[in-house]
Parts: C-alpha cells; structure tokens; sequence
C-alpha cells in the first residue's frame, strides 16, 4: 500500500519555518532539534527534510543521497552532544515509531535520539 503524507503534520510545520524550533544540526537532507516533552537529558529528534511518513516510507521512498545523508547525520548529532562513545560518551537509544501500534503520534518519518543518562529498560508493557 502506498503511503500518503499529510504536510500538516507539526514537523513539516517546523520544516517550513511556521512552528519555532531551535536546530542542532542540519545538514542537505535533514534537521535535528530537541524533543518538545524530552524523556532524557539527551533527547533529540533527527528527520529528513523530504515528506515521508514513517521508517518504511522512507527506505522504500527516499533517494540514496537523502538515505546516507539521513543515517550519517544521526551519528554526527551523536557525536556533536557528546553522547557517542567514539566521541567519548556512554552511548544512546535510538527509537523510531511506525504507525499505529507503535504510537506513532508525528506523521513525518523522525528518530528519537535519547541519551546522557541510562535508557532503562527497552520497551514498557
Ligand atoms: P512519536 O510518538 O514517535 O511520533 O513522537 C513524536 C514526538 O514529537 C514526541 O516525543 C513529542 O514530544 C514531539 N513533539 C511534538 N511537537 C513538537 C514540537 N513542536 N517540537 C519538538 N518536538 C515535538
């Protein structure tokens, strides 16, 4: 099934500048910026700039620059906030919700990056 994208969902809003957010980086095909409710002391969320709904959406969708820009991005937030052991930190968690039972409340495909302190256990009943 293919997937629709509505561009009124809050981070599309943020991409074209009509909800405020304060980036961390942002590179050709991608923003990052904090999580509004952060659940860690760490708590980015990384998205592409292209509408995509979810992860799937995304690897099936998005182009090859758009994918490796995504994916190389995520590290170097890591490792610009310090997080990333190769940049001497503890490590992170990195989540990404898909749809309904995941509870996926942002249609734009995004990743939770969440650190600076321990992540606790990997999921709650
Ligand atoms: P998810 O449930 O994976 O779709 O997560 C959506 C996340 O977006 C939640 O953690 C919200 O706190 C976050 N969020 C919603 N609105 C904003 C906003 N305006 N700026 C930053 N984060 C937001």
């Amino acid at each position: 099934m293919p997937y629709a994208y509505d561009d009124q969902n809050v981070f599309a809003k943020i991409l074209r500048g009509e909800i405020p957010s304060t980036p961390v980086f942002e590179s050709a095909h991608t923003l990052a910026f904090p999580d509004i409710t952060p659940q860690k002391k760490v708590h980015i969320l990384v998205i592409p700039k292209g509408p995509y709904r979810c992860y799937d959406h995304f690897v099936q969708a998005a182009s090859d620059a758009e994918q490796l820009d995504f994916f190389r991005s995520v590290t170097k937030v890591a490792e610009q906030l310090g997080v990333a052991e190769s940049a001497g930190g503890q490590g992170f968690r990195l989540i990404t919700n898909s749809g309904a039972d995941s509870h996926q409340e942002v249609p734009h495909f995004h990743v939770h990056l969440l650190g600076g302190e321990p992540c606790g256990p990997l999921t709650c009943k």
